[in-house]
């Protein structure tokens, strides 16, 4: 039978990459796994400029140093993607995509989300050139700019509310006459002065050389066409959580992502933790991940140094 494992960290974007900190100080036996590379999302974004200590950086060099310190503190990082994780008799099992299996008393889940695209050209090229999941992130970049956002979900009215303070105009695009976000923030936004709505339009084409220059959009009942003249888009149609390799029953929620204690980071299933951007919280933020590690690992310590 293969090693009982303290602890399995799956992921290791900021909040995976701090809770191997962690257990490797609290000396716990662990093994943290990475199917892509080190960083998670942060590796996507533009700039980073809320970074305790430091001023601004760009997403990737940040990705960078986050697994250099945690390297130069001995972090050991398997290049593994998560296929199965199971719970037996107080043991998780996790099955990995070469068909190995590892055992332990406790796993931190840190696997994260991926934005769903919309599946237009440019829209992964542009990213960082106009395009931004984020405006919290990068809003500034487009103060007194055009820009449009497309969704109609919470996330992407909370977003342009946010926006349309930093932006000259902003045009909401929605596939759909119904949102499916709340009645009180589409009232909201309806009255923000700044904030155009049309509905119902598709984006079916993102135009510019190398950056985004413009967008036209498609009405889903008469076809008609209209290019908007903007330089900055805001694709917010969901996010698709990383967590289809949990075969636990009652951890998650419908959406995929996981509720958790918001002292202990645990999730409904005993000694599973959730962090980050994989939890049922919505404010997503590197240092949120990396306190949440923090919890987690506090938490385990004083359950197996018992
Ligand atoms: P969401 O609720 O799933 O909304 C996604 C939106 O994008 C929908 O309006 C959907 O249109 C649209 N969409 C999906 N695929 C598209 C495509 N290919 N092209 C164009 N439009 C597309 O996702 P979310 O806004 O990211 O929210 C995620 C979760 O967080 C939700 O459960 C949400 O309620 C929750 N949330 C809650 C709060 C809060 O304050 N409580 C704040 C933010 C988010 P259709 O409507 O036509 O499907």
């Amino acid at each position: 039978m293969s090693e009982l494992y303290d602890c399995l960290v799956i992921g290791a974007g900021p909040g995976g990459l701090r809770a191997a900190r962690e257990l490797q100080k609290a000396r716990l036996s662990y093994l943290l796994f990475e199917k892509d590379v080190p960083g998670g999302k942060v590796n996507i974004a533009p700039e980073v400029d809320n970074y305790p200590g430091i001023k601004k950086i760009n997403g990737p060099e940040l990705a960078m140093k986050l697994y250099d310190d945690a390297t130069l503190e001995g972090v050991d990082i398997r290049f593994e993607g998560a296929t199965s994780l199971t719970k037996e008799d107080d043991i998780f099992t996790l099955v990995t995509e070469n068909d190995k299996t590892y055992r332990a008393k406790t796993v931190i889940i840190a696997s994260g989300t991926v934005n769903r695209l919309i599946g237009l050209d440019k829209e992964k090229e542009f990213l960082g050139h106009g395009i931004s999941y984020c405006s919290l992130c990068d809003g500034h970049f487009f103060k007194g700019e055009d820009v449009a956002v497309i969704g109609g979900g919470n996330v992407a009215l909370k977003e342009t509310i946010h926006l349309a303070t930093l932006v000259n105009h902003l045009y909401l695009i929605h596939r759909r006459n119904e949102f499916r976000g709340f009645d009180y923030l589409v009232k909201e936004v309806k009255e923000i002065p700044n904030v155009e709505i049309l509905t119902p339009y598709n984006c079916i084409e993102i135009l510019g050389e190398s950056e985004v220059e413009g967008i036209v959009i498609k009405n889903a009942e008469t076809g008609e066409l209209k290019t908007l003249n903007v330089s900055g888009l805001f694709p917010l149609v969901g996010q698709i959580p990383n967590s289809q390799f949990v075969k636990i029953d009652g951890c998650l929620n419908e959406s995929g992502t996981f509720p958790i204690d918001e002292k202990t980071r645990e999730t409904k299933v005993a000694n599973l933790f959730a962090i980050g951007d994989i939890t049922e919280r919505l404010t997503r933020q590197i240092y949120i991940a990396e306190i949440d590690a923090t919890e987690a690992v506090k938490t385990i310590v004083s359950r197996l140094k018992k």
